[in-house]
């Protein structure tokens, strides 16, 4: 494969916890990236979602505490589809932890709208195994995600 060619993918990204209420705005960043939004569910995660979702990193110091964040609140995930969609969504999401974010790379989208180490606004795929793991966890007719009724309950009070 040249490194010239570019390859037209699928990435799983999702809004966390800590930056639904700023949808609006990651939306336009996705928008002006001009990845597409291909797919988008807004829903929660309980905890057995998040612990697999996460399994990777099962057994180190902020598991637990991610897990916790993770389905406290609304998420939204979405399908990006675009020319190196993983590499890009990446690069819009900066480093993964908000302070190194804000110092780096203050205008990444985890620069603006993270927290802290764990509650960092949004997530995106790693590689294309990853892609197509997190899209079918989320999206697949066949998925696991155990959807929690919220349609009628405020979140707030
Ligand atoms: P990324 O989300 O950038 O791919 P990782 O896959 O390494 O990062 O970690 C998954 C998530 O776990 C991170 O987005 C963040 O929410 C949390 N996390 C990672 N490393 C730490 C850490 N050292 N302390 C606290 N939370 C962390
Ligand atoms: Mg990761």
């Amino acid at each position: 494969r040249s490194k010239f060619q570019n390859i037209k993918e699928k990435t799983f990204a999702m809004i966390k916890p800590d930056a639904y209420i700023h949808i609006g705005k990651i939306i336009s960043i996705i928008e002006r990236s001009g990845l597409q939004i291909s797919n988008l569910k807004m829903t929660k995660m309980s905890q057995e979602d998040a612990r697999e979702f996460y399994g990777e990193h099962k057994g180190k110091p902020f598991y637990d505490g991610l897990v916790n964040f993770m389905s406290s609140d609304l998420i939204v995930g979405m399908e990006l589809v675009g020319d190196n969609a993983i590499k890009r969504w990446r690069e819009l999401l900066g480093p993964t932890n908000t302070l190194v974010a804000r110092e780096q790379a203050p205008n990444s989208i985890r620069g603006l709208f993270g927290t802290d180490g764990t509650r960092n606004a949004c997530h995106g795929s790693d590689s294309p195994g990853s892609a197509f793991r997190e899209l079918n966890f989320f999206f697949a007719k066949t998925s696991k995600l155990k959807t929690q009724a919220f349609f009628n309950q405020c979140t707030c009070c």
